[in-house]
């Protein structure tokens, strides 16, 4: 999926625009309840062509608010990372140094830029446009987030700015992964410790796609690739510069991934900044495990530690109930042997498949169990419930009318689909739907 980046000074309605595009003009593929946090990013869809969009302003970058130096930083980031840069202008306090110093950045990128001027709400402001031309980014789309004006247009010209699609041959019984987490956890050494595992035999593809590294590797029969190892099979050397953590990298890896290693640092416990990876790999519907690393270190261990340490994921990371755990010392090279045995379990069980007669079965079991309490004054009532989609699964329940189905009844549903068949790493959608 190609990525958009939004830069642009503060104030000149990035958010504005990006809830815009969320709501209305597009649909959002997988909005999943249960994370609640500021998005930054949403999948997004436009003349069936999918993509995730990143507003850049939305991610921290240091604790200084200068505002030149971030607008530096977010463009940088953009065009290291994006596919498609939307700079976002503001028409009605006109062209500003900051604009300038920023479009001077993005001249010298090979990648599109498109240039939208916000806050044309009316054809008296269309003349505000004028001015921007002098950025040298060519012709600005003149658009109003705030009134979803000539929004289509904006979204037109970004689609079609897309790179076209390359040639990934992809082999449909390899298994991606994608190592995701803080900087330090530990991924490097992770990678590193799987590779040199004994029964593992790295086979390089060299230069396969853009500036990402993947390395295939193959284990009892097995075949993995690790998505983009670029930096990370040399590092562990103390003089290079530690890697600023990367959201649109993780999100890149992550989409290309059948299975996320969301790794987590022992030693350090679990942060902000962990829900917020742990997130992303949640909502993109991805099989997940996490890993515990550095465990060797973790102090004061006891024969309870990892059930503690657990019970403390488990509510940190509430979304995450599904995700087995893993204890790891990259360094001593702890159960990292089991990392590959679990990401193919997980792998597996994202793509299981279960017979509609069994699913309906199991309906009539949960009804009888626990009848779907009334809800004014009227009963829902299940009529069919049948899988279409693996990976992640995917359930579409038909019921009398969708409105009568509470969240929490849908929860049991899920939780007697976990119970009887597992699922177990993998995040499942339930759709309700009206029986026509
Ligand atoms: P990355 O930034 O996530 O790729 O992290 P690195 O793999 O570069 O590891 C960061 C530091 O933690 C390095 O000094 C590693 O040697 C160290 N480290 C990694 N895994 C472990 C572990 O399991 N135990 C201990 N004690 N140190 C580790």
């Amino acid at each position: 999926k190609p990525i958009v980046a939004i830069v642009g000074r503060p104030n000149v309605g990035k958010s504005t625009l990006f809830n815009q595009i969320g709501k209305k003009r597009v649909s959002i593929v997988d909005d999943m309840p249960g994370v609640t946090r500021d998005r930054i990013y949403l999948d997004a869809e436009w003349l069936n062509q999918h993509f995730t969009m990143i507003d850049t302003g939305g991610i921290e970058f240091d604790e200084s608010n200068h505002i030149l130096k971030s607008m530096r930083q977010q463009a940088q980031l953009a065009m290291d990372e994006a596919d498609v840069i939307l700079f976002l202008v503001d028409g009605r306090s006109g062209l500003t140094t900051a604009d300038e110093e920023v479009a001077r950045l993005l001249r010298s990128t090979k990648k599109p830029v498109i240039l939208a001027v916000n806050k044309i709400d009316s054809p008296q402001r269309a003349m505000d446009v004028y001015e921007f031309y002098n950025l040298g980014l060519g012709d600005p789309i003149p658009i109003s987030a705030s009134n979803a004006m000539n929004l289509g247009d904006l979204l037109d010209a970004i689609v079609a700015a897309f790179p076209k699609k390359e040639e990934e041959v992809k082999d449909e019984d390899e298994i991606s992964i994608a190592v995701i987490g803080r900087p330090n956890v530990g991924k490097s050494s992770i990678v590193n410790a799987i590779l040199g595992e004994e029964r593992v035999i790295v086979s390089d593809v060299p230069g396969t796609t853009r500036d990402a590294i993947d390395t295939h590797f193959t284990k009892d029969g097995t075949k993995f690739t690790l998505i983009d190892t670029a930096g990370m099979r040399r590092r562990g050397k103390i003089d290079e510069p530690v890697e600023r953590y990367s959201v649109m990298r993780s999100l890149r890896a992550i989409d290309r991934a059948d299975v996320v290693l969301m790794m987590i640092n022992a030693f350090e416990g679990i942060t902000e900044q962990d829900k917020k990876i742990a997130g992303y790999a949640h909502e993109s519907g991805k099989g997940v495990v996490i890993v515990v690393n550095k465990w060797d270190i973790y102090p004061d261990k006891d024969d309870k530690s990892t059930l503690r340490f657990t019970d403390e994921l488990r509510d940190k990371l509430g979304f995450l109930q599904y995700a087995p755990v893993l204890y790891t010392s990259a360094l001593t090279g702890q159960r990292v042997a089991r990392v590959t045995d679990l990401v193919r379990y997980v792998a597996e069980q994202q793509a299981m498949r279960i017979k509609t007669s069994v699913l309906n079965e199991l309906i009539r079991d949960a009804v009888s169990v626990n009848p779907p309490p009334m809800h004014r004054g009227r009963q829902l009532k299940i009529l069919f419930m049948t899988q279409t989609d693996i990976c992640p699964p995917k359930f579409i329940i038909f019921v009398n009318d969708p409105e009568l189905m509470h969240f929490s009844y849908l929860r049991f549903i899920e939780n007697r689909l976990r119970e009887q068949f597992g699922f177990e790493g993998t995040p499942l959608r339930l759709i309700v739907r009206a029986r026509k």
